[in-house]
């Protein structure tokens, strides 16, 4: 198998149209910008026009950086006890270096979902903590917005087949390619026209929120009955960020959502998810969580219950919210009627919650960037970020302000106004 070579069923000129919209929507890369691209293997084919677009857009240096998951079936069958903590520090380093050099960041997404299920848990922690500590200097960069970066996704058989597990391989790769198409909106005759105009009305949306500044917003749906408090010196985040490089860039390709932080003590009531989340190759499915003082005091799940109980109980923040998201019900995303199994997408397609770490952007000038500040504000902390899906077609949230006033935020799965 030519695995350099796009697989048949995903139609070449739309991979095109994505590395358009990566590099100039995503990226905004600029003239003489150097460009960090990590990817799967099987991704080639959109790195190679990534790259031949970044060069017409005046690249500096585009630096790909592959990887491939035999190779790292291949450390879980055969390496040694002491392979699963050793990190590759020296790249982490070189990479916290390039962007302090004003390189820009892409990550193609396309991972197999199930990759490691099956694998020694333990061994997976260790690999997960030797790499988070290594990528530290590096992770703090982008967190921070310190240049552009962006994430688009290529469609990977694996990761096809996991989505449509019914369908033979050519028509599970040819439906994925088709559903991250139209969720990247590379259908549309301009792509990137038809991005400046979503991304006008993301920031409209999120400026309409920080202007009404609510306290709390309370949702209803079928199972839902929940009061989300805001932190004090909250702000709405959605759409392109300015970098602090002055270049503006889409960190999501593709991205719904306008989102800010919960206040860690202040969510009361009853959620049901509206969609499964996959977390580490495991599937949690119908989670019922009850909140009071913002911790999830009883919680269930028809499937994968005790994954998601120790997922909470990792540290004193993980049964606490650090990000609330609304996304509409009918989005290009939503409209493709697709589960991913791949954050980037599935918690695009409806409103969502997040168990753990509040973001640092999620705040006012002033609070951002803080620790202290951000606790005393409510912003929660802990060592996981966990999105679940919580929007549907019938969810009606309502903002709430100091005094008590309700502001209609969403009627019917989508915005009110
Ligand atoms: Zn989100
Ligand atoms: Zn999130």
């Amino acid at each position: 198998m030519a695995i350099l070579e796009a697989h048949p069923a995903i139609d070449p000129q739309k991979l095109d149209k994505l590395a358009e919209v990566a590099v100039h929507v995503g990226l905004n890369l600029q003239e003489g910008q150097d460009l960090v691209l990590t990817a799967p293997l099987e991704a080639m084919p959109l790195v190679r026009r990534i790259a031949a677009v970044a060069y017409r857009a005046g690249a500096g240096l585009v630096t790909p950086l592959v990887n491939d998951e035999q190779v790292v079936l291949a450390r879980f069958a055969h390496g040694n006890d002491a392979s699963f903590d050793r990190a590759a520090n020296w790249l982490f380093s070189g990479m916290a270096e390039a962007y302090d050099n004003n390189a820009a960041r892409m990550n193609i997404s396309g991972e197999n979902p199930g990759l490691l299920a099956g694998q020694d848990p333990e061994k997976i922690a260790r690999i997960g903590k030797a790499n988070s500590i290594a990528g530290r200097p590096a992770m703090e960069r982008i967190t921070g917005f310190n240049i552009n970066w962006s994430i688009v996704a290529y469609p990977t058989v694996a990761w096809a087949k996991k989505v449509f597990p019914d369908v033979d391989e050519d028509t599970a790769v040819g439906q994925l390619a088709e559903a991250i198409f139209a969720a990247s909106r590379v259908n549309a005759a301009d792509p990137v026209a038809a991005w400046a105009e979503h991304d006008a009305r993301l920031h409209a949306r999120k400026d309409w929120m920080n202007q009404h500044n609510f306290q709390a917003l309370h949702f209803k749906g079928p199972g839902t009955d929940l009061t989300v408090g805001l932190a004090e010196g909250h702000s709405w985040n959605g759409g392109s960020s300015m970098a602090k490089n002055g270049v503006a860039c889409n960190p999501n390709i593709p991205t719904e959502e306008v989102f800010t932080t919960p206040h860690a003590q202040r969510v009361d009531g009853t959620v049901r998810a509206s969609k499964p989340l996959v977390h580490q190759g495991t599937l949690i499915d119908g989670i019922e969580a009850r909140f009071e003082a913002g911790r999830i005091v009883e919680v269930t799940c028809a499937t994968g219950q005790d994954v998601f109980r120790k997922l909470i109980d990792t540290d004193e923040g993980a049964a606490r919210l650090g990000e609330v998201a609304l996304v509409p019900f009918r989005s290009p995303i939503s409209d493709t009627g697709v589960l991913f199994f791949n954050t980037l997408f599935d918690e695009n397609a409806a409103c969502h919650i997040a168990q753990g770490q509040c973001y640092s952007e999620c705040f006012v000038e002033g609070v951002s960037g803080d620790k202290e500040k951000m606790a005393a504000a409510g912003g929660n902390e802990s060592l996981i970020h966990v999105d679940w899906m919580i929007g549907g077609p019938e969810t009606e949230i309502d903002g709430i302000k100091a005094d008590g006033t309700r502001v209609p935020v969403f009627r019917d799965g989508g915005w009110a106004a």
